[in-house]
């Protein structure tokens, strides 16, 4: 195995497949490194905005991201929790297309542009020397050391900052299990994913996004490819029963507290295989787009769920970073030239929708203000549609 990059992207999510594919185009020695082995499910809405469109078209991808036969969406239907219904358009078509399906086409993209994909190790420390970084990589019971001049943070949400400096930190293995059982504010919330299949004839396919609002979190569905549909939720985990303890348990839990959920779910079957869980869910309220290294993606911060936005802030990330990192490694940029422009870059870009994120979902989940949502928004369309905009990246 190689052992000596030019750069190295610690994640192989959303954003660090589209950033090492891009870093690999500009001809850099790249490696993408992840813990898990792939293909696999993930938890997401599998909701493709239209914005993350924009991106993917501009990384050459749409033609990738069609061939996996995404659902198509045009309007965003919510069911608040006092029983009111919001329906607005999107901004533009959005699809569905499960992780499972998207992570490999991105995995193949990068190959193909000539990264080295390397699963299954994770990465225990970042060590910086004199000619850029040292990465300790475990795999079973096996250590091993590869070098970068350029390493990129895009590890999600899992908070890894400990392994930056530390030479010896063990790092989280992600058990959302095992973080059942940690204290309340160690729990915060658990997010959960399964795919479902309708017997035909009883749900034709639906151009919505729907969102179900419920005490104790909400639940997205829309449609992906092969008829399927997507499950996924977020749920407070303190909220959650202790009997159950499988994510098909906590979906029909959430689908007990909200009528109109409880309805459409009639003749609805589990795709077995599909499920996955994460904990705990922590929602950002600031970007934080460096910290000793550069970070992308969820790294930077996570958008609340609801905005299914997270995966184009990724992707935008990826492409903000991989023109900077081509400055920092062709010599044009020093690491704090690097550091300076991309940092303001985020910060003017991510801030805005991270804190109208937080806000919009903070309404929507409130019991008085989602009495109010229904009729504010039949008297101002405008307003509603300027709201879910907020919560939006601007076109880059
Ligand atoms: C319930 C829920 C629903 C959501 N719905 C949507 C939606 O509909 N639309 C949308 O756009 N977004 C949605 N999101 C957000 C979206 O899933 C994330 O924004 C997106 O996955 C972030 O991509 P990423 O590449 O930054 O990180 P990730 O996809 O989390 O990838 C990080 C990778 O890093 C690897 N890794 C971590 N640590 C190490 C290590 N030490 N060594 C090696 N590898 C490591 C992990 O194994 C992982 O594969 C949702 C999120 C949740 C929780």
């Amino acid at each position: 195995m190689r052992t000596d990059y030019d750069a190295a992207v610690l994640g192989a999510g959303v954003a660090g497949s589209s950033l090492a594919a891009m870093l690999a185009a500009r001809g850099w020695v790249t490696a993408l490194m992840d813990r898990q082995r792939f293909p696999k499910h993930k938890v997401c809405g599998e909701f493709l905005s239209p914005e993350s469109q924009h991106i993917l078209s501009a990384m050459g991808l749409r033609e990738t991201v069609q061939s996996l036969e995404p659902h198509r969406i045009s309007r965003i239907a919510l069911y608040l929790a006092g029983g009111g219904q919001v329906e607005l358009p999107l901004p533009g078509t959005a699809l569905g297309v499960s992780r499972y399906r998207l992570d490999a086409a991105l995995h193949r993209h990068a190959v193909a542009e000539g990264a080295f994909l390397l699963q299954g190790g994770t990465v225990t420390a970042v060590v910086p020397y004199e000619h850029g970084y040292i990465l300790h990589v475990r795999q079973g019971r096996e250590s091993t050391e590869i070098t970068a001049r350029a390493v990129v943070a895009a590890w999600g949400a899992g908070g890894q900052g400990r392994i930056l400096g530390r030479h010896d930190h063990r790092v989280d293995d992600g058990s959302w299990r095992k973080r059942r059982s940690g204290s309340a504010h160690e729990r915060g919330a658990i997010g959960v994913k399964s795919h479902f299949a309708w017997s035909a004839g009883a749900s034709s396919p639906s151009d919505a996004v729907e969102l179900y609002f419920f005490p104790g979190g909400y639940l997205g569905i829309n449609g992906i490819e092969c008829g399927h549909y997507n499950m996924a939720a977020l749920l407070d985990s303190e909220d959650i029963p202790r009997s159950h303890s499988t994510v098909e348990g906590m979906l029909m839990e959430a689908v007990s507290r909200n009528p109109a959920l409880h309805s459409r779910m009639v003749d609805a079957q589990p795709v077995h295989g599909t499920e996955s869980a994460v904990a705990p869910v922590h929602i950002s309220k600031h970007p934080v787009p460096w910290s000793v290294i550069p970070h992308i993606g969820d790294a930077i911060g996570r958008i609340p769920p609801l905005c299914g936005d997270g995966m184009s802030m990724g992707l935008r990330s990826a492409q903000l970073c991989a023109a900077d990192a081509h400055r920092y490694l062709a010599g044009e940029w020093t690491y704090e030239q690097w550091r300076i422009a991309y940092t303001q870059a985020i910060y003017s870009q991510f801030s805005g929708p991270l804190r109208w994120g937080k806000v919009v979902e903070g309404m929507l989940r409130h019991p008085a203000a989602s009495r109010l949502l229904p009729g504010l928004a039949r008297l101002s369309p405008r307003l509603a549609c300027k709201f879910v905009e907020a919560t939006r990246l601007r076109p880059g």
